[in-house]
């Protein structure tokens, strides 16, 4: 399918879209984002960045909306959620592709992250029927007490570029059967997804004659994620990005006492055992370290093999990546896309030279490609390198597919590695061994907010709570629980009795 097809097919016509806002009402912009394909270097099309006058507007709106929502009984709202989860199955495929082709990852992937989409929204119809309270035994004679859960308001959610839509779902199908109304910047590198995102669920409010508030998206860069931060009136700002995003969102939020979901960088290893089954071993390996061409939160960045197998893993790893067909990441029969803009390329180069300056030694050697195919600039080589783990450009993410090797001798040797970088995200361990694997998911075990047995580190699935400890910021979205960062709990208690006993026993009479 042309480019130009699918875009069609998304409301977004013409080749170079010129104005869009997303939330059409609004006009007077003059600065515009434009936003390139790292797949061929083309221009997709131009967004027009939000001004702090639009910004006022889209808040007016967002409350105004907020008022008609929050009085919608939570399964109602799941109904609005679950016609966009039908209208998601029916754009899969034009939305799947847009994802692929501004963003960079495979097809198969970008269906993937509709896929995803699709997932939140049928988990967010069952849980609008589940926002469950406790009831506890009051200590005090004819009284009850109980809680329950109220939406927040205005969810803030700032996306990175490299799950342009799925992230923003997780957050907002939950938010919306929560009760709450979502303003969302999205990454500045991928707009058009978020326009297109923003037009499908419009539908499905126009045709249920409900407010265009309850879903608002702004557009620019950290300027713009600003106003958000900054404003009182946004109850809670979900930020997924990098550390260093989160460190400025989290303290600005902080500032007002608002509330922030972080969701942040990883650094994420997998631990290889004597008993573990190769095959699993090669596939968790290698999808983890060059899916995406290593641009995941949850890609596998560090391999910690133990010293018996050292030699074997990196033997079959170096004839594995020889296998890779770097290109086209809308062509199936590619393994790795390009990178994002060629500032990652940049990025890439200098964590090679860091690399090679701490003395380490390169398995499988990295590089631009240059010539047919790769015209954007943006094709890199995924590679590997013999490296320790304290070397500060180990200790740091760099989103491309560059993966360290590690070695250890014991399991407790293993597990330190694995915990020894500030991040916390995602962990693994390939093991037949039922003592390792239960140490590895201990209390003394993975220190990450996802430990797997088995499996790689990227891949998560939405009926989990999703999201890392330590610098990776603490949050959690998506399954589970995580609803309850969306809603304020209040705590009730009724007096049906004919006096007025004080808690504690305190006595009080008139
Ligand atoms: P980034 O931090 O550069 O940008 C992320 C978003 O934050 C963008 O929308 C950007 O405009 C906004 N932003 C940046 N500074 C801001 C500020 N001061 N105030 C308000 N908004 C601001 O990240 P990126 O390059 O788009 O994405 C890659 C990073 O995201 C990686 O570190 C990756 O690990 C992380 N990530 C984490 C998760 C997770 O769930 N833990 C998921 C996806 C990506």
């Amino acid at each position: 399918m042309q480019v130009k097809d699918f875009l069609k097919k998304l409301g977004l016509k013409t080749k170079n879209p010129g104005t869009w806002t997303g939330q059409e009402s609004l006009t007077g912009s003059v600065r515009s984002i434009q936003s390139h394909s790292p797949v061929d270097g083309e221009l997709i099309g131009s967004v027009t960045v939000t001004t702090r006058e639009q910004y006022e507007q889209v808040i007016a709106r967002a409350q105004e909306a907020f008022l008609v929502w929050r009085n919608l009984p939570a399964p109602k709202r799941g109904e609005i959620v679950r016609q966009y989860g039908e209208v998601l199955r029916q754009y899969k495929d034009p939305l799947g592709r847009l994802v692929s082709y501004e963003m960079g990852k495979s097809l198969q992937e970008g269906w993937g992250e509709v896929q995803e989409m699709i997932d939140i929204c049928d988990f967010a119809v069952g849980l609008s029927r589940q926002l469950y309270g406790l009831s506890m035994h009051s200590e005090r004679p004819g009284h009850r007490m109980y809680e329950q859960w109220h939406p927040l308001g205005i969810v803030g959610i700032i996306s990175a570029f490299n799950f342009p839509v799925a992230v923003w779902s997780w957050n907002a199908c939950i938010a919306w059967v929560c009760g709450d109304v979502c303003v969302w910047k999205a990454s500045e590198k991928t707009p058009l997804c978020s326009i297109a995102c923003q037009h499908l669920f419009q539908k499905v409010l126009k045709a249920n004659d409900l407010p265009e508030g309850i879903s608002c998206i702004i557009n620019g860069d950290y300027r713009v994620g600003e106003y958000m931060t900054k404003d009182t009136r946004v109850a809670l700002v979900s930020a997924t990005g990098s550390t260093r995003m989160g460190k400025i969102v989290g303290k600005t939020v902080a500032e007002r006492l608002g509330r922030s979901l972080l969701e942040l960088g990883g650094n994420n290893a997998i631990i290889i055992t004597p008993s573990a089954d190769l095959k699993i071993v090669l596939t968790g390996a290698v999808f983890g370290a060059v899916g995406t061409a290593g641009q995941r939160c949850t890609t596998t960045r560090r391999l910690i093999i133990h010293e018996s197998l050292y030699n074997d893993v990196k033997k079959a790893l170096a004839q594995a990546y020889a296998q890779l067909r770097i290109g086209d990441p809308l062509d199936p029969n590619n393994h790795v896309g390009p990178l994002i803009d060629k500032g990652a390329v940049e990025n890439y180069l200098h964590a090679i030279s860091e690399v090679k300056k701490a003395g380490g030694k390169f398995v499988v050697e990295g590089g631009v490609l240059e010539g047919p195919g790769y015209e954007s600039g943006c094709y890199v080589k995924p590679c590997i390198a013999e490296a320790q783990n304290d070397w500060a450009i180990v200790q740091h993410e760099t989103f491309a597919p560059i993966l360290y090797l590690l070695k250890y001798s014991t399991i407790e040797e293993a597990i330190a590695i694995q915990n020894g970088v500030p991040q916390g995200l995602s962990s693994a361990i390939m093991t037949n061994n039922l003592r390792e694997a239960e140490r590895f998911l201990s209390v003394a075990g993975s220190d990450c907010g996802i430990a797997n047995v088995n499996i790689g580190t990227s891949g998560a699935e939405i009926g989990g709570a999703f999201g890392g400890e330590k610098e990776t910021g603490g949050g959690r979205e998506s399954g589970s629980d995580s609803w309850k960062a969306y809603m304020r709990r209040q705590t009730n208690t009724i007096n049906y009795s004919e006096t007025v006993p004080l808690a504690q026993g305190i006595k009080f009479d008139l």
